[in-house]
């Protein structure tokens, strides 16, 4: 690895897996100045904002880990969020991150300063700071969302989203509304439902559900985990094969998925309702052994009538039965489609990033966008999964990222812009492919307003990884 200068200021925004991932990457490659600004008081992401009951991670742990920090301490198969959040606060202490966050510094604007090669950050509390690189990394389900359903605000008993799960409510005994019904949902549910008198599902669509080869690792494993990181992430990329929409695999995943259905729910009526009227895949596909056994009990009901208001006192559905309840809970997921959205980023000539993506975010390898030098997003546009692990995508980035700076000092440049045809060439290319994927056929949380899908990226991580290993410094501008 060649030794980096120490002199570039390098800010990234943001405290979970993609903005250490950039953060040890350049730390271990001799960078200094090296700061991060979280707007929370304490690190960790979606893993720090997702406390719902049973809140875990549906990637088998011996995969879902940085591969240079791989632990045998994993309790279970697929882990739950506190070992997750537990294992990114022991490596940022580890690399020496934990000193660097800037707790409490919420970024609202960048601005882009040619004269001076830099960028002005700007805090929500009026401060700002000054860095050569940028680095947002604040990942794209960050913004939960409630629904536009009229009355919302009237309800009179306490309600919430599902990562920003209220624990001071005591759910024993309540009539639980929960609306919405996706992977936060299905893992939540039979939490809930343990408790609760009544748990009613409001539920747009239905999903495809797998079961999960979950399951404590024994003591005596611990050794072995390692070993399972090579063989889960080739199941990831065979899963992530299935998810182009004319693959065996994607048939093979719908047939296990409706099998899965048949055999927990017997009756009809509710495995109707269960059953996805969409191709497989074109929304995540979800794992969960315990979600299917707990909708058949009795106090467990699945209503799939839409939501024409909320009251005082519950939810009115389209067929006129109002439904009273004690407590509504929304797992109604992210504000995914607006990247970057909650902060006003300037580039060159005054161009406002939010404009310049006004048809949906897009940037090359998911990290440059023309007219924005020495910006570098980590998971951005094209870049999310619906198989695999995501920091397997976030490593290469940093990789990615590292390289770029090392070029920059190696030519004395002051920055690095990727140039508008490198980006529109790479843009129509993952465009095409991604016509032939199984997200092109429904409306989920990938697809852009304007039909554009820009988050995920087609198909399995390791072209990704080919792709990113070496830098193209001719699909560059260097100043
Ligand atoms: P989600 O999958 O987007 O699910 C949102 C649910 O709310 C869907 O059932 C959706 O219905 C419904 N909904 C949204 N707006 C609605 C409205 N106006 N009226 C009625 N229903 C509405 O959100 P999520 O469950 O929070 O998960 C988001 C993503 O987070 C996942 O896809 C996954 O990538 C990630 N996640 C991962 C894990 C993990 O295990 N690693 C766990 C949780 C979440 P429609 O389907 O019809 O839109």
């Amino acid at each position: 690895m060649s030794q980096a200068p120490t002199t570039l200021s390098i800010g990234i925004i943001g405290s979970g897996f993609g903005a250490l991932a950039v953060a040890i990457e350049l730390i271990r490659a001799g960078h200094t100045d090296v700061r991060l600004w979280e707007r929370d008081e304490a690190l960790g992401g979606v893993w720090r904002d997702n406390t719902y009951p049973g809140a875990g991670c549906d990637v088998p742990s011996p995969l879902y880990s940085f591969s240079y920090e791989p632990t045998t301490r994993w309790k279970r198969r697929y882990a739950l969020q506190d070992q997750i959040l537990e294992y990114l606060g022991d490596v940022a202490a580890k690399y020496g991150i934990t000193d660097r966050i800037r707790f409490d510094h919420e970024v609202v604007s960048a601005r882009w300063d040619e004269s001076t090669a830099a960028w002005t950050v700007g805090f929500a509390d009026g401060s700002s700071d000054r860095v050569d690189i940028l680095v947002p990394a604040v990942g794209q389900l960050s913004r939960p969302v409630l629904p536009p359903i009229s009355g919302i605000e009237d309800f009179g008993g306490p309600s919430f989203h599902s990562a920003q799960w209220d624990h001071g409510v005591d759910l024993a005994g309540q009539r639980v509304a929960v609306v919405g019904a996706g992977a936060s949902a299905i893992q939540f549910v039979p939490r809930v439902a343990e408790h609760a008198a009544e748990v009613r599902i409001f539920q747009r669509s239905a999903n495809y559900i797998l079961p999960k080869p979950d399951g404590p690792f024994p003591r005596w494993y611990a050794p072995a985990i390692r070993f399972e990181r090579p063989l889960v992430w080739l199941a990831g990329e065979q899963f992530s094969r299935g998810l182009d929409d004319s693959s065996r695999v994607g048939r093979l995943q719908q047939s296990i998925a409706l099998h899965h259905l048949r055999s927990k729910i017997d009756d009809t009526a509710l495995r109707d309702k269960l059953t996805p009227d969409y191709p497989v895949g074109c929304k995540r596909i979800l794992f969960s052994n315990n979600y299917y056994p707990t909708l058949t009990q009795p106090h467990v009901h699945v209503e799939v009538d839409r939501i024409t208001r909320i009251t005082a006192t519950g939810l009115e559905t389209a067929d006129g039965t109002h439904h009273e309840a004690d407590v509504i809970v929304f797992g109604t997921g992210f504000d995914s489609q607006d990247f970057l959205g909650s902060i006003d980023i300037v580039g060159r000539d005054d161009r406002k990033l939010a404009e310049q993506w006004n048809d949906g975010a897009r940037a090359y390898l998911g990290i440059y966008v023309p007219h924005f030098p020495n910006l570098l997003i980590s998971y951005g546009p094209n870049t999310n999964l619906g198989g695999g692990s995501i920091i397997y995508m976030l490593e290469a980035q940093a990789r990615h990222m590292r390289q770029a700076l090392d070029q920059m000092a190696s030519g004395s440049h002051r920055s690095i812009e990727v140039t508008a045809d490198a980006e529109q060439s790479y843009d129509e290319e993952v465009q095409d492919e991604l016509e032939h994927s199984a997200w092109a056929h429904c409306d989920n949380w990938y697809r852009h307003r304007s039909g554009r899908i820009t988050s995920n990226w087609p198909g399995s991580t390791h072209p990704y990884a080919r792709r990113t290993r070496t830098l193209e410094p001719d699909a560059f501008e260097w100043a």
